[in-house]
């Protein structure tokens, strides 16, 4: 499940403007749709490769490469560090209590209601217990109420992190001295996803949703501007601390290479559903780029 647990505050490398985003403490990676190139239609993490555009310079930057400025914490924990100081009296009360060995609080209990009958302005009438649950939920939404305010407050100093668009990529790769081998990695990774969609769209066009047999797999020709982006995306790849083999594996794939395809991806390494479907995509010298289907999306 994805959980998110308040914002954080980071800094972006070039010109220092300050920007808030969601601070994620767990991450879901399924996702509706997923594809042999990585593409995920609505899927719960960060499936732009963490590559960001400043809304102060406008230039781009990874997540990774900006200053980590602090945090902001969300209402739900605003609230709950006062339920805890509330805790702390409770308990105290509690121990005190327990110090009495003989407790007649109940007959106490018993004669309230005679002695407000008697003298209700000095023993007001005690409430109903429906009336004490209306008061403390009207009380705890209007903490939750003054913790969002607050928490508005605080959000608004700052512009919100955004995601560089499929329509910023040529400019990057275009300009590419200007930026890091790790935030190249991700644009030519989004940019090789993005000029796939247009095989993605004619084949859904000709076939619909449905999943093709190996037979039916529309062929596939990337164009001279797929292929320079993916050859420069397998040599970038290569010279990663993590080197993604699957990946590699698929762009040998996509371009025909399907013996180096097959070196890179049968390694003896863990079998899984991915690695798996492409091999066999290699075996049999198709290059489409397709839907991977998990056994929870079977139809
Ligand atoms: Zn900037």
């Amino acid at each position: 499940m994805t959980r998110t647990d308040g914002y954080r505050l980071y800094a972006c490398p070039h010109c220092d403007k300050v920007h808030v985003g969601l601070n994620y403490v767990s991450f879901n990676f399924m996702a509706f749709e997923n594809w042999s190139d990585g593409r995920s239609y609505q899927s719960l993490y960060d499936s732009r490769q963490g590559l960001h555009r400043c809304v102060g310079c406008e230039d781009f930057f990874l997540k990774s490469e900006a200053t980590f400025m602090g945090s902001i914490p969300g209402w739900r924990s605003r609230i709950s560090q006062d339920d805890t100081e509330l805790d702390i009296q409770e308990l105290i009360r509690r121990q005190n209590a327990d110090l009495t060995f003989f407790d007649f609080s109940w007959i106490n209990d018993l004669i309230y209601p005679l002695k407000s009958w008697l003298n209700p302005s000095r023993f007001p009438q005690k409430k109903s217990k429906k009336q004490i649950a209306r008061e403390k939920k009207e009380k705890e939404d209007a903490k939750q109420l003054l913790a969002e305010e607050e928490l508005k407050k605080d959000l608004e100093a700052y512009p919100w992190f955004s995601y560089a668009q499929d329509s910023d990529l040529k400019h990057i790769i275009d300009n590419k001295t200007n930026y890091s081998d790790d935030l190249l990695r991700s644009a030519r990774t989004l940019y090789w996803m993005y000029l796939n969609d247009a095989y993605r769209t004619s084949r859904k066009y000709t076939h619909g949703e449905k999943n093709l047999s190996l037979e039916e797999i529309p062929e596939f020709v990337p164009t001279a501007e797929q292929t320079e982006n993916m050859l420069a995306l397998i040599e970038l790849l290569k010279s990663d601390e993590f080197v993604l083999k699957t990946r590699i594996g698929e762009l040998y794939r996509e371009l025909g290479d399907f013996d180096q395809a097959i070196a890179w991806l049968d390694d003896g390494s863990d079998s899984y559903q991915e690695k798996e479907t492409i091999l066999t995509l290699a075996r049999q010298k198709i290059r489409a780029p397709v839907k991977i289907v998990y056994a929870h999306q079977r139809r």
